[in-house]
């Protein structure tokens, strides 16, 4: 049983002001493996007291102090990272080896690569006799799911501290451990007193604490749509600035020129990886019709590789659904696209064979898929794959922009022509061409309704400054 019920303020572990608890939950076993505080708004204003008076002298610091301060970080989180594959396994139910090729190298990334961004991020430039600055925002509050609870917890802490900001954190109630993991790992590092704060608890309370907060400078929230709107909505009284990283229902288009079988990998790795729990999760596949029988095939072929089962047994490439909830929700969907007359291929309701215990879920495929299906439509978050048969390329942008978001995009194909005329024509936030590896430098938002802002790499950094200009500057 892991047992933390303190949150951490001003470089110490403190005692609630609160006595409630809340439960967290193993999704594989559906266990209760630890408590957490459910947080007050006591505790968040002390956390953002403490984050106000550490900020004058932390946003003074210059960028060597900060490039050393995210390296030694990175090394911290490198001693840690049994505890981090351990933790992330048991709180989110992702297979032990997911934890660590994807969970931890992510949070790993972000702060070496901030630190790599920041030996050549300029923090002035000169117009004339104009100076202009860029000077960090203040307190930031950032919000984070439980999807990747290292990946979107690092990007944003890595790119506050790169700018200088300090930062009052509440991760996700239901995975909670891995972000306790990182403020041990920051004062392992001797991040200064009040830099980082961490309040958990709900976010009814604690995020809607930080939202509304007049001592708040900026919000990074990663998650719904719908609590999204909410932020913003309570920002909006304070003038908060506000950067959401929210859902997405991302094309993934396959050109004719391309092997199917290849292509079938791709497309079910996109869609099946996390269990389905990503927001640029590749989960509509617009396939030629000449080519769909063939690509059905190689679907069906390469998805037993593709196996679900328990996050402990180094065979297993999915794990549950976090939560009874997400379990309920996406068995929902599925019934959905019965009802709607989509073909499924693969997978379908109930839990698969085998795995009645824990949150587990059929990778489903479905086929004759109409755009304008709720599942074609609608962020499942669960391996569900929905495929469109296209006539001709223009039918294929057509569709894939026949969203109201816009995270990311996927072209799997070999003509370098078209494969371009798709990329620059899907309106989303981040293109993936054949399955292409992560590039931590690369900017990380979406267009629409999929979100507002930039995270990750030196566009990351520049959400956490303010812009000053110093006119007259004698040179
Ligand atoms: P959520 O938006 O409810 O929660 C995300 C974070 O916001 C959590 O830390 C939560 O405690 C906090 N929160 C909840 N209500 C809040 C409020 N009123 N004010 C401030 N913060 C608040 O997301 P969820 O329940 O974890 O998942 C629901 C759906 O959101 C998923 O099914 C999926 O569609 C989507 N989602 C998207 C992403 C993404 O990366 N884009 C990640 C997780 C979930």
């Amino acid at each position: 049983m892991r047992s933390h019920l303190k949150h951490f303020i001003n470089g110490e572990w403190v005692e609630s002001t609160g006595s409630n608890t809340i439960d967290v939950i193993n999704p594989a076993t559906e266990e209760v493996i630890g408590q957490i505080s459910d947080g007050t708004t006591e505790d968040l204003d002390k956390a953002v007291a403490a984050a106000r008076a550490a900020f004058p002298s932390f946003s003074q610091t210059t960028k060597e102090e900060r490039i050393q301060l995210l390296n030694r970080i990175a090394d911290e989180y490198e001693k840690r990272k049994s505890d981090i594959v351990e933790a992330i396994t048991q709180e989110l139910g992702s297979p032990l080896s997911m934890s660590e090729k994807s969970h931890y190298k992510m949070g790993l990334g972000h702060f070496r690569q901030a630190a790599k961004e920041l030996e050549s991020f300029e923090f002035t430039e000169r117009r004339g006799n104009t100076l202009i600055r860029k000077e960090a925002i203040g307190v930031s509050g950032l919000i984070t799911p439980w999807n990747f609870p290292t990946n979107q917890t690092s990007t944003k802490l890595a790119s506050a501290f790169a700018a200088g900001s300090t930062v009052v954190l509440k991760p996700s109630e239901l995975t909670p451990f891995a972000a306790i993991i990182l403020a041990e790992v920051f004062q392992a590092a001797g991040l200064p007193k009040g830099v980082f704060n961490l309040v958990n608890g709900f976010g009814e309370v604690v995020g809607n604490g930080i939202s509304s907060h007049p001592d708040i400078d900026f919000v990074s929230f990663t998650g719904s749509g719908a609590v999204g709107q909410k932020i913003s909505e309570n920002a909006a009284k304070t003038i908060k600035k506000v950067a959401l990283e929210l859902g997405g229902k991302s094309p993934l288009i396959i050109l004719e020129d391309y092997d199917m079988k290849k292509a079938a990998k791709i497309a079910v790795s996109n869609v099946v990886f996390n269990s389905g729990q990503v927001c640029t999760a590749a989960t509509r596949t617009l396939v030629p019709k000449s080519k769909h029988d063939e690509f059905i095939e190689a679907v069906k072929e390469v998805l037993p590789d593709f196996r679900v089962g328990d996050p402990q047994d180094s065979k297993s490439f999915l794990g549950p659904l976090v939560s009874e909830k997400q379990y309920h929700r996406v068995q929902g969907y599925i019934e959905k696209g019965l009802e709607e007359g989509a073909t499924l291929i693969a997978g379908g309701t109930g839990k698969p064979e085998g795995l009645e215990k824990g949150y587990f879920v059929k990778p489903t495929v479905f086929t004759n898929v109409q755009n304008s299906m709720v599942i074609a439509q609608e962020e499942i978050f669960g391996p569900v794959m929905s495929i469109l048969a296209y006539e001709n390329l223009n039918e294929a942008i057509e569709i894939a922009n026949d969203t109201i978001y816009g995270l990311a995009g996927y072209v799997i194909g070999e003509d370098v022509e078209t494969v371009e005329k798709v990329a620059s024509s899907i309106r989303a936030g981040r293109i993936v061409v054949n399955g292409a590896a992560q590039d931590f430098s690369a900017p990380f938002g979406g267009y629409k309704q999929s979100g507002i802002g930039r995270e990750w790499g030196d566009y990351g950094i520049e959400e956490y400054l303010e812009i000053k200009s110093v006119v007259g500057m004698p040179s």
